[in-house]
């Protein structure tokens, strides 16, 4: 992409409503735009993360067998009566009436709707297991909606929904999200801990959510330093294996890491002492087990073995997918800007001419755009007749990993300068070179 030809709206100005450096270099870097309280347009720039986020989601569920498919926004209520949540939810659910007077709702999620989808195709326990999810937006009226997309009212989830014959079964798809979820984040260049937690209103007892550790977090935490060393890596799991998917899900629940809903003095005070630590960390996801909650309220039963009906077990596991975008930038910044992970960056290299309209300048650019494109690579070529110094202001901005920089002076020595964003090292290569160590 040039940037001549891009939408890129920067702002000069550090936007004064916002409270937290997520929010701000979303604005400033120009990848949101609000529309009302807590709804936002998404910029290109903002848009081109958010769908690579969507990427590694779908491509991490579908690793371990989950079904894609889409269910939409709006939603009867007459599914939520029956299961007893449309006056349960609270003032969270935006209500909405068509002009036919009939009752529907902006989904805050999705229990209802799959189940009601279930029990209309699905009799026989032959059929199971079967676990299915969407990326779709989510609307959740907050009582205060801040912090930019961290805490939105309209937001992009994704949401699946396991259902199985029994608890035993549906234990083994709650082990399998947890190691899905796991490589999620890891692939996202994040180090979310999954910690014990409470089910609110979706119900059930066991769940457990994943939080990325930041001063700015919602949510007050407490583990046992032990955690943070443990990672998933490239390991090979095979998803159908109950006993390895038990066994990442006993390595990396022993640890004492809880939030403040379930947290338990008593066997914190168990951790040694300098391993003890309280912090403050933000939710990017969670999992639920909750049984037979809507599968018996909503009557979705299958044929068990011996013939009799029996409810399915159920679960539901969401992922914060715009909420993952600050939760990324908390993580990964400096006092110049965004540093993003090579795993979701918008572009993975930026093109600085530091003499637009050079001829000798320009042509080596084109050269390397092409060179990067003709990797699979991405690339924004900064080809704005500016000055250096505001160039380098925007790509430190903006974040990618990776800069390139070419000016007549290193070109009559046959070198470029590429420089890495996050530890600000830079080495003079020959073009070529330069592209080669992109890859
Ligand atoms: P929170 O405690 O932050 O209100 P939640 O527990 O109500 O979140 P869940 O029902 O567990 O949310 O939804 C799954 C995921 O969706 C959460 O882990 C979070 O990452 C994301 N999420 C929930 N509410 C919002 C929101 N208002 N804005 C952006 N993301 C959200
Ligand atoms: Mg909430
Ligand atoms: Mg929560
Ligand atoms: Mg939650």
């Amino acid at each position: 992409m040039r940037l001549t030809r891009y939408f890129l709206p920067v702002l000069k100005e550090t936007p004064s409503e916002a409270k937290i450096v997520s929010h701000r270099l979303m604005l400033r870097a120009g990848m949101i735009k609000q529309s009302a309280a807590g709804i936002y347009s998404w910029l290109p720039l903002g848009f081109k993360v958010l769908r690579k986020l969507e990427n590694i989601v779908h491509e991490e569920q579908q690793r371990a067998g989950h079904i894609p498919m889409l269910m939409p926004t709006l939603q009867s209520a007459d599914l939520w009566k029956e299961s007893g949540r449309y006056d349960a939810y609270g003032p969270e659910m935006l209500r909405i009436r068509d002009r036919h007077d009939r009752d529907i709702l902006y989904g805050p999620t999705n229990e209802e709707l799959i189940t009601d989808i279930f029990r209309s195709y699905v009799g026989s326990y032959k059929d199971l297991p079967k676990t299915l999810y969407h990326i779709q937006w989510k609307f959740r009226d907050e009582v205060r909606p801040r912090f930019g997309v961290m805490r939105g009212r309209e937001f992009l989830m994704k949401d699946g929904y396991n259902f199985d014959i029994d608890r035993e079964a549906a234990m083994h798809a709650y082990n399998r999200h947890l190691v899905t979820y796991l490589r999620t984040y890891e692939r996202m260049g994040l180090k979310a801990i999954p910690m014990r937690a409470d089910s609110g209103p979706i119900g059930g007892e066991d769940t457990h959510e994943f939080l990325v550790l930041a001063d700015t977090g919602e949510s007050e935490v407490f583990y046992d330093a032990a955690i943070t060393d443990l990672a998933l890596g490239d390991r090979e799991v095979d998803f159908d294996s109950v006993e390895q998917c038990r066994d990442i899900f006993d390595e990396f629940t022993t640890h004492y890491a809880r939030t403040d809903e379930t947290h338990d003095p008593a066997v914190f005070d168990a951790v040694p002492q300098e391993r003890r630590r309280t912090a403050r960390g933000i939710e990017v996801g969670q999992i639920f087990y909750f049984g037979t909650k809507y599968s018996e309220a909503m009557n979705a039963r299958v044929q068990g073995p011996d013939g009799k009906p029996v409810p399915v077990h159920m679960g539901s596991h969401g992922i914060g997918v715009s909420r993952l975008l600050g939760a990324i930038i908390e993580a990964s910044h400096d006092d110049k800007g965004i540093i993003w992970p090579e795993g979701v960056t918008p572009f993975h290299v930026g093109i600085v001419n530091l003499k637009q309209g050079d001829a000798e300048a320009d042509a080596a650019c084109e050269a390397i755009y092409a060179s990067v494109t003709a990797v699979g690579l991405d690339a924004l070529y900064d080809d704005r007749n500016e000055r250096a110094g505001g160039k380098f202001a925007r790509m430190d901005l903006i974040g990618l990993p990776w800069r390139i920089t070419v000016g007549p002076r290193g070109l009559a020595n046959g070198v470029v300068e590429l420089t890495n964003r996050r530890t600000g090292e830079s080495e003079e290569l020959p073009p070529e070179e330069a592209v080669k160590k992109l890859h």
